[in-house]
């Protein structure tokens, strides 16, 4: 069955070739003709991994194209997530598959009620890729992709497929567990590295600010019934400071860069999901109402 990649962004270009170079199916959708032009000017997709590039030439078609979809890799950022999946709704076979590959909570609910008779699989990712160049990607961090659907706990029986590609995967029976506990991360690290301008390990120099918004989490995580998520929050975030000391976090180079952040997705998920359970968070809020007007002074979105 061949797999259609929507997005060929970073994860999405770094899914494609992996897939595509293990012999499999795979077709590239891509936004417009323009994208579509530029893409058969390059001649497919490079994959650099440790410095050596290697070109596929996998085929790309627009979003309007005739032919059904029946397993697809939703490979954008949440703020795009719903449109993009709206767009190849028309070509989803009864019973496709979704891949969700974004980051945060709340895109995938969106898609998932977009698409009531599809079934949407959620994935949490800690690989690492970016772009030097339009349809380059480079691997930069091996990972780990955790796949779950919170509808249905059994495996698709494709994840042979992903085996045989060599993406590093596991089934997670419980993906919204996983999906919250790297939302509290991201929220307990990004917007402080955005704030105060600083690497991943500054932050140890903020020890008493990241408690407190630890401790916060913590809570909203046991009031959205995720006590797993909540275990051990703070060691965890301290743990992640440590290893990641020299980076900076992907909120931190999409302001540096002037890119839109997926901050609804992420900061704004959490405090909207606080309001909601009537738990009040104030230094969650106030990190929250900094981090937007920070935005706005940057001229960027806030949604
Ligand atoms: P990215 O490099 O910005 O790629 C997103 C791609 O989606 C772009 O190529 C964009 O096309 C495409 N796209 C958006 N809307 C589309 C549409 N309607 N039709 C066709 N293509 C569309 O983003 P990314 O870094 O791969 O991130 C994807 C998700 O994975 C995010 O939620 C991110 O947080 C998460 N994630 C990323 C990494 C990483 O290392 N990169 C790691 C873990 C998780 P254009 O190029 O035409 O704009």
């Amino acid at each position: 069955m061949t797999w259609h990649v929507l997005g060929a962004g970073s994860l999405g270009s770094l899914w494609a070739t992996r897939l595509a170079r293990a012999g499999l199916p795979v077709r590239l959708i891509l936004r417009n003709r323009q994208r579509l032009e530029a893409y058969r000017e390059a001649g497919g997709l490079t994959l650099i991994e440790a410095g050596q590039p290697q070109q596929y030439a996998i085929p790309a078609e627009l979003p309007q194209a005739d032919t059904p979809i029946h397993r697809l890799l939703l490979a954008c950022k949440a703020y795009d997530a719903s449109s993009a999946a709206a767009s190849v709704a028309e070509r989803l076979a009864p019973g496709a598959e979704l891949l969700l590959l974004q980051n945060g909570l709340g895109s995938q609910e969106q898609v998932a009620q977009r698409l009531p008779r599809q079934r949407c699989l959620f994935v949490s990712s800690t690989e690492g890729a970016f772009r030097p160049a339009d349809f380059q990607v480079v691997f930069a961090g091996n990972g780990q992709n955790w796949l779950g659907d919170p509808s249905d706990p059994r495996p698709p029986a494709w994840l042979e497929d992903l085996q045989r590609a060599g993406i590093t995967h596991l089934w997670s029976p419980d993906i919204l567990a996983r999906l919250w506990r790297k939302l509290a991360l991201n929220c307990a690290i990004n917007p402080l590295t955005v704030l105060h301008d600083c690497r991943n390990g500054e932050l140890a120099q903020h020890p008493a600010e990241v408690a407190t918004l630890c401790a916060e989490l913590g809570e909203l995580l046991q009031r959205c019934g995720q006590p797993a998520a909540a275990e051990n929050l703070h060691e965890d975030v301290q743990r992640v400071i440590a290893a990641t000391a020299a980076n900076y976090s992907s909120m931190h180079q999409d302001v540096a860069q002037g890119r839109r952040t997926e901050i609804a997705y992420l900061l704004g998920y959490a405090s909207a999901a606080a309001q909601r359970h009537g738990v009040h968070l104030p230094h969650l809020q106030h990190l929250q109402q900094r981090l937007v007007r920070h935005l706005q002074e940057h001229g960027l979105p806030v949604d």
